[in-house]
This record gives structure tokens, sequence and C-alpha cells, in this order.
């Protein structure tokens, strides 16, 4: 799938510098989630470096970065699963640091659904409910329109074995909702689905997270997920957070070139001694004829083309050194002639507002 940051943009989305924490307040004016100056060791190892992130009410909040980089632990400590070593952990507005996760109003979703195999789809839905002893007739009531809001009425004598996947993460979705909680933490749900099913149930997630108005904070190593499905995103490295944005800022306006190149193809350039990107599907290969005014363009040499059915990408080394991925709509071009291109001499160009500056990410050391 090709990116859609660009789409997502909103109006009025600059006023806001990257990076900034925002999101909407509840009537106190407090956001769902803060957490400050928070740290996680175990042993050696700095899970979480210090982070601070606060998160608003209502927020499809995206937790991304590559393996590794403290995105379950975080999700964890909010969940009340794991305690800082140092910083507080609050939910709207009350410090919850040290209470247990049964005292927060919070609700996990996990990757491998963690539904009672013994149970129908009815009883595990109610089981947190029946747990709070809630009445029965409360019960059916409140299982029923979770089941409606995941789209699985009807299903509630099966049991999780006679489901697919998809529709088993929906149940862990309904099971959580459930509840009620004002927050619901999902750590990767999706990452056991193959890619067709996959992207079917981001948009389903995303529609059903309009619908109940609960605020999400969603775990994911995938950047493509991250761009389309968050309302803001946090960019996870090493047990820090690079950016905090919404997906068109961290993607058009990335603040180092850590964000750059985990969030798309990096196209890291030096010109003048400034360190630069632009991303590939700004980037024009023009033909012998075409308009370059108003472009910056410069020659170069087609390395290598990948084929890719909607688009074709090309690798371009360039005179003036370095290289950069160009993407391409296959609109009229054949794969016959998009593979014929490998090793001719060309022109790219981009409009020089798409060219971005970027600074090199800072090497911190590991607070102890
Ligand atoms: P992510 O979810 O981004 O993949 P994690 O938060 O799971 O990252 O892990 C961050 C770092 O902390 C990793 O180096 C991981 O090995 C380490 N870590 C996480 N949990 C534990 C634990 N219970 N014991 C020891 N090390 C851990
Ligand atoms: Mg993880």
């Amino acid at each position: 799938m090709e990116r859609t940051a660009a789409i997502t943009t909103e109006p009025g989305g600059q006023d806001e510098p990257a990076g900034a924490p925002s999101g909407s307040r509840d009537s106190s004016g407090e956001p769902d989630v803060r957490l400050s100056g928070v740290r996680k060791s175990y042993g050696d190892v700095v899970a979480v470096g210090g982070i601070d992130l606060e998160i608003g009410r209502g927020e499809f909040f995206t937790l991304l970065g590559p393996s590794g980089s403290g995105k379950t632990t975080t999700l964890r400590m909010i969940a009340g699963f794991e305690e800082p070593d140092v910083g507080t952990d609050e939910l709207a507005g009350r410090d919850v640091t040290g209470i247990p996760p049964y005292d927060r109003e919070v609700n996990t979703v996990f990757q491998d659904y963690a539904l009672f195999p013994h149970m129908t789809v009815g009883e595990n839905v109610e089981y947190g409910l029946r747990v709070k002893r809630v009445s029965k007739d409360e019960r059916r009531r409140r299982s029923a329109e979770a089941l409606e809001m995941v789209r699985l009425s009807g299903y509630e004598a099966r049991k999780p074995s006679e489901l697919s996947g998809g529709q088993r993460q929906r149940v862990a979705l309904a099971r959580a909702i459930v509840n009620r909680p004002r927050v619901l933490l999902l750590d990767e749900p999706l990452g056991a689905l193959d890619l067709k099913l996959r992207e079917q149930m981001q948009v389903e997630l995303k529609g059903i997270q309009g619908d109940v108005r609960i605020t999400f904070i969603y775990v994911t190593h995938d950047q493509d997920e991250a761009l389309t499905m968050s309302d803001r995103i946090a960019v996870f490295n090493d047990g820090r957070v690079e950016q905090v944005g919404r997906p068109a800022d961290v993607y058009e306006q990335p603040a180092n070139d850590f964000v750059t190149g985990f969030v798309g193809a990096s196209n890291l350039l030096e010109r003048d001694g400034v360190r630069i990107t632009v991303r590939p599907e700004k980037i024009r290969l023009l033909e012998d004829g075409d308009d370059g005014s108003g472009l910056h363009t410069e020659r170069g040499v087609i390395r290598d083309v990948a084929y890719a059915g909607m688009v074709t990408r090309y690798l371009v080394d360039l005179e003036a050194g370095g290289e950069v991925l160009v993407v391409r709509q296959n609109l009229e071009t054949s794969s016959t002639e998009a593979l014929e291109q490998r090793g001719r001499q060309v022109t790219v160009g981009w409009r020089p507002e798409h060219s971005v500056a970027v600074t090199e990410q800072t090497r911190r050391e590991n607070p102890q």
C-alpha cells in the first residue's frame, strides 16, 4: 500500500509546531494520559529512557517504533502492569503511579487475543462484567451492544475455535470495550493477521474507535499502519520519543534522520553543507522536452527498477552525490517499459518546497 499521509492533512494543521503535545482535554482541562519524565530499566537494559507524553480525550494515538524501542514497556506502565523507576503516570489528571491495573480506567487488547477457549463468545465478552458482579440483564445488554459495535451480533454462542483470526480479534475488542474504559491499550493487535485482513481491520478498528469514542493507544512497528490510523503518532527509538505529531507532520516534516528513515524511504542528500530529504512521490522523472521550470533538477542514472503493479520504484544515482528513490504511478507505463529504464541517464526534479532540511539525530547517553 502506498502512503496516504497527504490526504490526512487537516486544514489549519500548520498552526502547531511539530512535536508539541496537544490533543483535546476533558472538561477539567486534563489530558486522558500524561507521562512525565518516565524511565524504566530491567537490570542494565534501559527500556524507556525518560519520556513525556500527553494524550488527549478520544484520540487515536500510536506508539510507532522498531522492535525493542520501548513501546510495550510504555503501554504496560500506562496499564499498571509495570511501574516506572522514575517519573509519574496520570490518567485524566489523577496520579496513578503505584495504582494496580484493576483500579485504573484502562483495558488492554493483546495480540494473541487471550480469549478463554472453553467459553463462548458471549461468555468471553461478559467475563469482565461478571467479575465485577454486574447483574445478568445488564451483562446481556452490554455484551450485545459491544458485539454489535464490532459487527459480531449473532455470534454469542460460538466458541473462539469456530471463528476466523479477524473475528477473534473483534471479540477481544468487544471484551475490552464492554467495560467502557476511558482508555483502551492495543499492543500490535493486528500483528498476527495476513496483510489483506490487516488492512481491512485497520479501517474497521478506526471506524469502531470513532463510534465508541474511547481513547485508543495503539502500538505498532508498521509505519503504514500508523500513518493510516492515527490522529497523532509518537515515534519511538531506543527508549526515547523522537517526535510527536500528526501523520502528515511526521511524514512531511520529520524531526531528524531517524524519523525520516523510519517513517518512509529516507532519501537523505547532502547539498551545500545541508542534509535534506525529499519523499519519493514528490520527485519527478523528467523526459526530454518536459518543462522543468520551477523545479530543482539534477542529473542521474537509474540504477535499479522495481515494478510493483500500481507504482514503479526507481533508484537513481545522482551526479551531485547520493541516491534517491523515486516512486511513479504506472499511469501508462507497462512493466516491460518500466524495467527497460534501468541504466538510463535521467533528469530528476522536485519543487524546492518539497525538500526538507533534516537534523542529525542527536546521540544521547542513556540515563542511569
Ligand atoms: P518494543 O515493544 O518497542 O518492542 P519493549 O518495550 O518490549 O520494546 O522492550 C524495550 C527493551 O526492554 C528491549 O531491549 C527489551 O529487551 C527490554 N525488556 C522489555 N521487557 C523486559 C523484561 N521484562 N525483562 C528484561 N528486559 C526487558
Ligand atoms: Mg512490543
